[in-house]
């Protein structure tokens, strides 16, 4: 069939929803046309992080052109939509200039999202910035910026106080995150940037109706947060709406605060499609969809995501991105399935992967079907999960290096009011995407790359860029099915059981949570200026790591795998030892293991693999004050680094991996001390880890 004569599949919107559609038709006999008002994928869950200036609008957004390039039965096209003419098959699109331009549809998809709700006070918005668009989290991180600059030149210190005053409306994940987000930027990151005021005295105060913050979440859990929030210095007020907001004020309850910088986290409300398509909606505006998504009546018709609304269970499918890709996935296959004249799949049924918020560094909380965590594993896994489900591979890099830049130093590299002076025109949206930094920011992210090279090789590795289409988009070369399968953590994380090997044609990714693992020391000598002391011995406890890994398939039954563990906490002991050495104390570390990994084919039943690697341990000292230093050498006996807090160790491993059940035995690594005198701890351990690897199919960022 000409290329002209394929059904035409409309999909407006190509955010998580949309995307997915589009992604799911790849070899679907139709033609594609994603319309979107403007020119990217963003990925929301990490706006907040623009808004506090940690991340750069470019990190966190993708253009869709650019993400559907290699798909060639996809068009692109920058426009915005205003109706839908469902009676003639016509969706209606403001199209250069012209209102209303009619397009034709064989299938239409609505995937438009929601914008923010301020629950009937609109008259609160123009002081109450809210949170959905890359223009909105630039306006936001340059109010909390410009805050602190107005301060520091105000001559009377009493406006001070009003200045620096914070208020969050809405202690949802949004919220919650903003404000641990905005109590590292006072405590941290701008500490010595002023001098006439003291960023400490910012005040952060978070506002929420309910009785507690994320509502959504356990109660347990919740209150983890709300502990965390609180050592954090953010003041909550629970329980009490927000009554009015000004230039100047907040009222929460009966109390009311000056403030100057009103952030609104609170309530979304859905795109007009419901309008457009006058069709039944629920009391929030969302349509109200059939079991496979379309809309009663127009089975050719489609509402996903945010602006959709279906039951399951009984209750209403919460506004995440999980909910919006698994949609947009299962409608790809209802109309592949149509086109190809095969059975309808079983109705929609959502799979939810769990819900997780973060708060500042290192602390998250995770509640998911598999485990319910908070602190630093929870955290480790929002920052991988998260990172890995950017949407593109640069996007990925970029936020990879920033992550680990920020971790260490707390700074943030995006600290810009970027705003037009007086007399000059606004930069059109599509400028804020382009961003280029400035140089002195690209100096500043070479120098951060260089000193991390180490850590990005090991992490890039297995972050190559998902997409593995072979061709380009060109919507005048005839239509042809790709012959390479999309897997990618999207897709593994949807259908497949993700410990399976993938099939001869399919390359992916497998992410896996809960390899437990023992690792035994077997015991360690200390030596002073390289000599071994007489009688002196440390002890190294036996400790286990719960470990997450993502693993690349790069070819049939060979894969690179990345694991990376929850620290546990082994406590050296020495006994006899050196009087300036004295009690080692704690050492805490997280291995990072890189592998690669081949599966013995014959055996596919019971999925053996061998595999050799290199573990990287992270260590963190909380030792004697006399040992200045604390390093780590490899079983080569070369220093990798010394001197820092965080080291690294290196290992070679042989794995194998009998049925998900794993044992690894590893060489020696050795922990050293530089004391005032040289001593030398060296643990010469064999550490054999034994585990159980699942591959349960973690997803990501759920949560609400
Ligand atoms: C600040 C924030 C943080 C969040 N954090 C999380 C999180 O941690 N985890 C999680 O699971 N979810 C989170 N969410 C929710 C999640 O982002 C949404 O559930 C998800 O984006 C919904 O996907 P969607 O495809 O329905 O809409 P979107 O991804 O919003 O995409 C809608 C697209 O439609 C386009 N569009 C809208 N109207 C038109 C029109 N008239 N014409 C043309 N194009 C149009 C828009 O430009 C946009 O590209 C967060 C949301 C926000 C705002």
């Amino acid at each position: 069939m000409a290329e002209h004569q394929l059904p035409h599949v409309v999909i407006v919107g190509g955010g998580f929803g949309g995307l997915a559609v589009a992604r799911a038709l790849r070899k679907a006999p139709v033609r594609i046309t994603v319309v979107d008002r403007s020119n990217h994928n963003l990925f929301q869950p990490l706006l907040y992080q623009v808004a506090t200036a940690t991340l750069a609008p470019g990190d966190i957004a993708a253009p869709i052109r650019h993400l559907l390039r290699k798909q060639r039965n996809v068009t692109v096209a920058m426009a915005e939509v205003t109706g839908v003419d469902v009676a003639n098959r016509r969706v209606l699109v403001n199209y250069l200039g012209q209102p209303d331009t009619p397009f034709e549809y064989d299938y239409l998809i609505l995937a438009t999202g929601a914008s923010h709700s301020y629950f009937g006070h609109n008259e609160f918005e123009p002081f109450a910035p809210g949170l959905k668009t890359l223009a909105d989290a630039e306006s936001v991180r340059a109010k909390v910026l410009k805050a602190f600059e107005t301060a520091e030149i105000e001559e009377d210190p009493s406006k001070h106080q009003d200045l620096l005053t914070f208020v969050l409306v809405g202690a949802g994940p949004t919220g919650v995150e903003m404000a641990g987000a905005l109590a590292e930027l006072r405590r941290f990151t701008l500490k010595s940037d002023f001098r006439r005021i003291d960023p400490l005295r910012a005040r952060i105060i978070l506002a929420e109706a309910l009785p507690r913050i994320l509502a959504n979440f356990p109660e347990e859990l919740s209150r983890k947060a709300q502990a965390r929030l609180e050592s954090v210095g953010v003041e909550l007020r629970l329980g009490k709406p927000v009554t009015a907001i000004d230039e100047a004020h907040v009222v929460i309850g009966d109390e009311t605060i000056p403030c100057r910088t009103v952030i609104w986290t609170a309530g979304v409300t859905p795109s007009p499609a419901g309008k457009w398509l006058n069709a039944p909606t629920d009391k929030a505006g969302r349509v109200r969809v059939q079991p496979d998504c379309s809309v009663p009546g127009h089975a050719e018709v489609f509402v996903i995501g945010d602006t959709a609304s279906l039951d399951q269970d009984g209750k209403p499918l919460p506004g995440v991105a999980q909910v919006a890709m698994q949609e947009g996935r299962y409608v790809g296959k209802v109309i592949e399935n149509r086109e190809t004249r095969r059975p309808a799949p079983q109705p929609f049924r959502y799979f939810d992967k769990g819900n997780m918020a973060v708060i500042g560094r290192g602390f998250a909380i995770l509640d998911s079907r598999f485990a319910k965590l908070s602190g630093l594993p929870a955290w480790l896994a929002w920052a991988f999960i998260h990172i890995l489900f950017l949407p593109a591979f640069g996007n990925r890099l970029r936020v990879w290096t920033q992550a680990i830049w920020s971790y260490f130093t707390r700074q943030k590299s995006s600290q810009l009011i970027v705003e037009p002076r007086s007399g000059q025109t606004p930069a059109p949206p599509g400028a804020q995407l382009s961003e280029k930094r400035s140089d002195g920011y690209q100096g500043l992210n070479m120098a951060r790359n260089a000193g991390l090279l180490l850590l990005l090789l090991a992490g890039s590795l297995s972050l190559f860029p998902i997409s593995l289409h072979a061709q380009s988009s060109n919507p005048g070369q005839p239509f042809e099915v790709s012959t390479m399968t999309e897997s990618a953590a999207v897709t593994s994380a949807n259908s497949a059981p993700a410990s399976e090997s993938p099939s001869a044609t399919e390359k992916g990714w497998v992410v896996g949570i809960g390899s437990i693992n023992a690792f035994y020391h077997s015991g360690a000598t200390i030596a002073t200026s390289g000599q071994t002391i007489p009688g002196a011995t440390a002890n190294v406890s036996n400790n286990y790591s719960l470990m997450f890994d993502v693993r690349r398939y790069i070819a049939r039954d060979l894969s690179l795998t990345l694991m990376a563990g929850v620290p546990p906490k082994p406590t050296i002991t020495g006994e006899g030892s050196v009087a300036s050495l004295g009690e080692l104390g704690k050492v805490r570390y997280g291995p990072a293991i890189l592998t690669a990994e081949y599966h013995l084919p014959k055996l596919r039943a019971f999925r053996p693999y061998v595999g050799a690697g290199t573990a990287y341990a992270i260590i963190l000292k909380e030792h004697d004050a006399a040992v200045s230093q604390l390093g780590v050498r490899n079983n080569w006996g070369t220093v990798l680094e010394a001197g820092a807090e965080h080291q690294l160790s290196r290992n070679m491993a042989l794995f194998v991996d009998v049925k998900e059940v794993w044992l690894a035995v590893d060489a020696h690594g050795s922990l050293y001390g530089v004391a005032p005198v040289t001593a030398h701890v060296n643990l010469n351990p064999t550490i054999v880890s034994v585990g159980i690897r699942f591959h349960p199919s973690l997803g990501i960022f759920d949560r609400h």
